[in-house]
Order: structure tokens, then C-alpha cells, then sequence
């Protein structure tokens, strides 16, 4: 049981030395949401900066998102 419980909090994995964005890790303007997506583990980043992980997609950041 408790393997179990401990299974279950290791959901969020990420990339150890930081997330870029499809976009950002290639160059190009992929479209189709290249921009929230990291390029290594898949998980949604900051629409704005593409680095900072973000819990959904299109999602800004508190740096990003305070330049609004
Ligand atoms: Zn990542
Ligand atoms: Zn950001």
C-alpha cells in the first residue's frame, strides 16, 4: 500500500536541468502548440517564456504574465 501511495505523487516529471518549449528547442515556429509543450518530457511550459513549467497549456507565468 504504501508503494503504492508513493507511485502516485510521482506524476509530475520533468525535464532535471529545465524545460524548453518545442519552439525554443528547435527554432522554428511549429504551430499546433509547439510553444506550450516542452520538447524533452512533453509537459506544458509558459506560453511566454517556454521555460518555466506551467500546470496546463496556455499557461503564463508570474513573470509573464505580470508584463501584460
Ligand atoms: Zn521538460
Ligand atoms: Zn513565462
Amino acid at each position: 500500500m504504501a508503494d503504492q501511495m508513493l507511485m502516485a505523487t510521482g506524476d509530475d516529471r520533468r525535464c532535471l536541468d529545465g524545460c524548453r518549449s518545442e519552439e525554443l528547442a528547435t527554432g522554428r515556429e511549429l504551430g499546433d502548440g509547439a510553444a506550450m509543450r516542452c520538447f524533452s518530457c512533453g509537459k506544458a511550459v509558459c506560453i511566454g517564456c517556454g521555460t518555466t513549467p506551467a500546470p496546463l497549456n496556455g499557461w503564463l507565468c508570474d513573470s509573464c504574465g505580470e508584463l501584460d
